[in-house]
């Protein structure tokens, strides 16, 4: 059984991802690097979605600034609204979450948005200490999650790194439908970083403070939720569903979800159905996927529905997407902050604002997810079985021996040969054994070795990273196996 610590290791001995600004000692933490490999592997997972999903049904695809006026945080609530109750220790200067705390302590739920003074007389109620020096605790007061910005040197307004990618969306929705001839529904989609000051960030990947999301924001009209082309397309296909009041996980087909009222209408099954099918495409496998119905006391402030895409890893299940029914909470926002007109119109000319269907995916959790899903293990030999369009590299080309120059020198003229139309690496460095564990290790599905008869008989061996079984096959005939094994027309 794969656990954490697994995924970690291989992470650092591959520098998969590692501790960002990791030779300086006072480096934060809840910031990550992604080295070669993991870098590819983590850009592989994007095009996967933009191909499957953006490119599919036609969203538009954006890529806005980082850094927003707080004028765009009023309007989306984020000001007031996005921040966590924390108490500091009058001794080691700590700081705890109160919410958290309180629930450790007393075994009682308290709400995160309860008020300030009901926290704090908690606190002194039943008498809770700093967990780590006993110390103790200060009255409760409220920690925005945002991180500021500081531009320039007079700046009028505060600025802040926005915590999520989509309100860039949201802001830039009225320009769509202007310049994008737009009709509804309609996704705008994004991927790139956010950032949120995480009080206490862990488990590397999973809690961050500047992490990187893919995001797309579906427009449409409330009165046509039952309108999506292609419905056919996935009206039987059964998605994996706990509901809000039970504990099993149960397949309901799309269309029942939507005749037992289970989602407020079919564009949300839909697209319940399409993103679920983009993570079988990632190799994670149905059994290990839930999507968790919130109830009302779970869901955002302003989400009338919401499914929790929730996968299980060896750290139980963990959140990868969020997906929400926004409503027209956050147009309406900009809108009134803006004073920009945000109304879609019909074609008979009446009037309205855009309600919103979210997939908020976040891409380190599914990089992490993916990693965990691939990693496999016999003996001492360790492999990822990545679905060859998330593999760093496609295939690994070696002389047997680096020390016989006409190995060499063969392995080269191939390499030379397909490089230009595939993703191949030469290594000739260390025991053929170590070459292969070293690309075995990252996901690459094949290596291909030339030796002795390579010389005589032009020909190579391939070698599948899987089953580590291996096939004869005429240099001639290379390019076009190989594309038959990378579109799993052959297997090894
Ligand atoms: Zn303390």
């Amino acid at each position: 059984m794969v656990t954490y610590e697994d995924i970690v290791n291989l992470a650092l001995r591959r520098s998969l991802f590692y501790p960002a600004s990791e030779i300086h000692a006072n480096a934060p933490a809840g910031f990550y690097d992604f080295g070669p490999y993991g870098a590819t592997i983590k850009r592989k997972i994007v095009e996967l979605w933009r191909k499957q999903l953006v490119q599919k049904e036609e969203f538009l695809e954006l890529d806005c600034a980082i850094i927003m006026p707080e004028d765009v945080f009023k309007s989306s609530g984020h000001l007031a609204n996005f921040n966590d109750p924390v108490t500091q220790c009058k001794k080691c200067n700590t700081i705890h979450r109160a919410d958290k705390l309180l629930e450790e302590v007393t075994k009682k739920q308290f709400k995160e948005s309860a008020p300030l003074d009901e926290l704090t007389s908690a606190i002194r109620e039943h008498k809770v200490k700093c967990p780590k020096c006993k110390g103790e605790l200060m009255d409760v007061k409220r920690f925005n999650m945002m991180v500021k910005a500081e531009i320039g040197i007079a700046t009028k307004a505060p600025c802040y790194l926005r915590p999520e990618t989509c309100q860039t969306i949201f802001a830039d929705w009225s320009r769509m439908v202007r310049t994008m001839r737009v009709t509804l529904p309609k996704g705008v989609a994004q991927v790139g970083k956010s950032f949120r000051n995480e009080i206490s960030p862990r488990q590397t990947l999973l809690r961050q403070v500047e992490f990187s999301q893919m995001e797309a924001e579906v427009f449409f009209d409330p009165t046509q939720i039952n309108e999506i082309e292609r419905w056919d397309e996935i009206k039987n296909y059964a998605l994996r569903i706990q509901k809000a009041d039970g504990d099993k996980i149960e397949y309901i087909p799309t269309e029942k979800l939507v005749k037992d009222k289970l989602v407020s209408g079919k564009l949300i099954a839909y697209y319940l159905a399409r993103t679920q099918q983009l993570f079988e495409k990632y190799g994670i496998p149905l059994e290990k996927i839930r999507f968790r119905q919130l109830d009302d006391k779970e869901r955002a402030f302003y989400a009338k529905e919401g499914w929790d895409f929730e996968v299980e890893t060896s750290l139980g299940w963990v959140e990868l997407i969020a997906n929400n029914y926004r409503t027209d909470y956050d147009l309406k926002g900009h809108m009134e902050g803006s004073k920009t007109d945000l109304n879609f119109v019909r074609p008979d000319g009446s009037k309205f604002i855009p309600h919103i269907w979210e997939i908020s995916i976040g891409l380190d959790r599914t990089f992490y997810a993916v990693l965990e899903m691939a990693y496999r293990q016999k003996e001492d030999r360790i492999w990822l079985s990545l679905p060859s369009a998330l593999a760093p590299l496609q295939a690994g080309i070696f002389p047997l021996l680096s020390n016989k120059p006409e190995l060499v020198k063969k392995a080269t003229e191939v390499f030379e040969d397909l490089r230009d139309c595939y993703e191949i690496m030469y290594d000739d460095t260390g025991s053929i054994g170590k070459r292969y564990a070293r690309l075995d290790e990252v996901g690459v599905p094949y290596c291909i070795t030339i030796d002795f008869d390579s010389l005589t008989n032009n020909d190579v061996t391939i070698r599948a990273r899987d089953t580590a079984a291996q096939k004869r096959v005429k240099i001639s005939e290379l390019r076009d196996t190989l594309y038959q094994l990378f579109t799993g027309k052959m297997h090894i």
